[in-house]
C-alpha cells in the first residue's frame, strides 16, 4: 500500500507517488500560527489538513516527525518588512509583557486543535527560541554572498540569487515583474532592489521585542525562521513542507531562496498547500471581518450562525472537502454534515459492538457481498492514496456502513460474510474513522438529564407498585456506584460512599 500514495506537489504542479527520502522516517515541516490572536475556523482547517496527512503517513506505517513552528517573532504587519511586529502590537495593545501573548495564544491554539482531536506535532519550535540559530544563518548568507548589510539590517539578494536559481518557481512569479509591480513602501530605499526581503531587521528605539546581533540590537526576519527550525529538526532536505496557500508568497517563495542559497538544496521534495476556508466565497480572515472562533462555533454564538455545532461535526464538514478544494462555510452544509456524522458514529458503536459468532453454524457465504466489501475496502485505501482524498473516503465508509446497518437490522447475518471478510469490514472501518480521519463519538449526553428521566421512571415504578422494577433500577445504579434516597422531599440521588 505504502508505494501507492500520490500527492499533488504545488512545486511541480504534478501528482507525483511518494517515496520518503529515509525510509522509514517522513520528515514534514508545516508553518504553524502566529500566536498573536485567537486562530479562526479557517485556520483550523489548514492545520486539520496536515493532521489528516501526518495521520495516513503514520497509519501507512511512515515514522513521521512532524514539527510545526509557533510563530513568535518577525511577522510583521501586512507581511512585508515594513510596519510592527504582531505580537508587539498586541503586548502593548493589552498591555502585555509580549510573552504572555505568546503564551495565551499557544496555549489557546493548542486547546483548539485538541478540541478538533488533532494530534500534536512530533516538535513544536519557536522562532524566538532560536534566535542563535537564525543569526548564524544571516551570517552564512552573507559569506556566501547571497545578502547584504544596510544602516544595521540585512537583506537577502533577490537578484544575486535569481542570476543562477530561479526566484519564484514555487508561486510562478517572474522576478522583473516583482521589481516593477511592486509598490513603493517605507524604509524599503534601504533595499537594492524591491523584490529583497529582511533576514535581520534593525529595532527602532520604540520595537519592544529586540536582540543583539553583530549587526546591532534587531530581530529576524519572518521567512529565516522556518528555514532554520526545519533545517534543524529534518535536515537541509526534508520530505514535506507544507501550509495554507496564502503562504506561498512571498514566504515559501523565500524559504527556498533561503535553503538554496545556503545549501544548494531544495528543502522539501513535495510541497503541500491546503486551500482556503471561504464565507459567500471569500477568504475567512480576520481582517475581513468575516471570521469565527471555533469557541463561538461550539456555542453558536455568532450572527452567521444558525445554531451550535459540535467539534466532531465541524471535522466531519471539513474532510467532506478534499484538502486543495476551497470549502464554503454554510448552515445548510453543516446541518447536513451533523446528520451524516451522526449516521456514520452510529455504524461506528454498532460494528463495535458485533462479534463473530464462535461456532459458525456453517451458513454459505455470500459471494457478492463479500466481494463488495473487499472492494469498498480496497477503495477506502486508494482514496487515500489519491492524495489524501477525504471526500472520497468517507463516501466509501458509507457504503460500508450500508452493510454494518444491514448486519444490525438482520437483513444480512453476518456469517455470510465469513471470518475473513467480516474482520475485514471492522478493522476497515473503526481504523479509517477513528485513526485515519480523527473521528471520534462525542459524548453529548448531559449525564444529569440522564438521571432525571431515570428517577422518573423509579418514581412511577413505585406509585404503581412494581416492586420488581424499582429493585431493578436500585441494582442497575448501584452497580454504577449511585444510590437512590427516598426522603421527604421526593427522590434524589447520589455517589455511594
Ligand atoms: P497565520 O497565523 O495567519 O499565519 O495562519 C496560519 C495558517 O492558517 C496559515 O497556514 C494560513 O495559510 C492558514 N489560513 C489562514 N486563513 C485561512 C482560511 N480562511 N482557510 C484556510 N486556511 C487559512
Ligand atoms: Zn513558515
Amino acid at each position: 500500500m505504502r508505494n501507492e500514495l500520490k500527492i499533488y506537489n504545488t512545486l511541480s504542479r504534478k501528482k507525483e507517488a511518494f517515496s520518503a527520502l529515509n525510509p522509514p522516517y517522513v520528515g514534514m515541516y508545516v508553518c504553524g500560527p502566529t500566536v498573536y490572536n485567537h486562530v479562526h475556523l479557517g485556520n483550523v482547517r489548514t492545520f486539520m489538513s496536515f493532521d489528516i496527512i501526518f495521520r495516513y503517513l503514520t497509519f501507512l506505517g511512515y515514522k513521521v516527525r512532524y514539527v510545526r513552528n509557533i510563530t513568535d517573532v518577525g511577522h510583521l504587519e501586512n507581511d512585508g518588512d515594513t510596519g510592527e511586529d504582531k505580537i508587539a502590537k498586541k503586548a502593548k495593545l493589552d498591555n502585555l509583557e509580549p510573552m504572555e501573548v505568546v503564551q495565551k495564544y499557544t496555549n489557546d491554539f493548542h486547546q483548539v486543535m485538541s478540541m478538533f482531536n488533532a494530534w500534536p506535532p512530533s516538535i513544536e519550535p519557536s522562532a524566538t527560541g532560536h534566535i542563535i540559530e537564525q543569526i548564524e544563518a544571516v551570517k552564512f548568507l552573507l559569506e556566501k554572498g547571497f545578502a547584504y548589510e544596510v544602516n544595521g539590517s540585512v537583506y537577502f539578494d533577490v537578484n544575486t540569487y535569481n542570476e543562477k536559481h530561479h526566484y519564484g518557481k514555487l508561486s510562478g512569479r517572474v522576478l522583473e515583474e516583482l521589481m516593477a509591480g511592486e509598490r513603493e513602501l517605507d524604509g524599503q530605499d534601504e533595499k537594492r532592489n524591491k523584490a529583497d526581503f529582511a533576514l535581520w531587521k534593525k529595532a527602532s528605539p520604540e520595537h519592544i521585542m529586540r536582540w543583539n546581533s553583530p549587526w546591532g540590537q534587531g530581530f529576524p526576519g519572518w521567512h529565516l525562521e522556518c528555514t532554520v527550525m526545519s533545517t534543524k529538526y529534518l535536515g537541509e532536505s526534508f520530505d514535506i513542507h507544507g501550509g495554507g496557500m496564502d503562504l506561498k508568497f512571498p514566504h515559501h517563495e523565500c524559504e527556498i531562496a533561503q535553503s538554496v542559497a545556503s545549501y544548494a538544496a531544495e528543502p522539501a521534495k513535495f510541497w503541500i498547500h491546503t486551500n482556503m476556508l471561504t464565507v459567500n466565497g471569500q477568504k475567512m480572515s480576520k481582517s475581513l471581518g468575516n471570521s469565527f472562533l471555533p469557541e463561538q462555533l461550539v456555542k453558536g454564538d455568532h450572527p452567521l450562525l444558525d445554531q451550535a455545532y459540535s467539534p466532531m461535526t465541524v471535522r466531519f464538514f471539513m474532510l467532506q472537502s478534499h484538502y486543495a478544494s476551497t470549502l464554503d462555510f454554510s448552515n445548510e452544509a453543516l446541518k447536513a454534515a451533523q446528520k451524516g456524522f451522526k449516521r456514520i458514529i452510529n455504524g461506528l458503536r454498532i460494528i463495535k459492538q458485533i462479534e463473530y459468532p464462535l461456532i459458525d453454524e456453517g451458513s454459505t457465504l455470500n459471494e457478492p457481498v463479500v466481494e463488495q466489501i473487499k472492494q469498498l475496502c480496497q477503495q477506502c485505501h486508494d482514496a487515500m492514496n489519491d492524495d489524501f482524498n477525504t471526500a472520497m473516503t468517507i463516501g466509501h465508509l458509507s457504503n460500508l456502513l450500508k452493510k454494518i446497518n444491514a448486519i444490525h437490522t438482520k437483513t444480512l447475518a453476518v456469517e455470510e460474510l465469513g471470518l475473513e471478510s467480516f474482520n475485514l469490514l471492522k478493522d476497515t472501518y473503526i481504523s479509517f474513522l477513528e485513526d485515519v480521519l480523527g473521528l471520534q463519538e462525542e459524548n453529548s449526553i448531559d449525564a444529569e438529564q440522564l438521571m432525571q428521566s431515570v428517577l422518573q421512571m423509579y418514581r412511577i415504578a413505585k406509585t404503581e407498585r412494581q416492586y420488581d422494577k424499582v429493585d431493578l433500577i436500585r441494582a442497575e445504579l448501584k452497580a454504577q456506584g449511585i444510590i437512590l434516597k427516598d426522603m421527604k422531599s421526593g427522590v434524589d440521588w447520589a455517589y455511594e460512599e
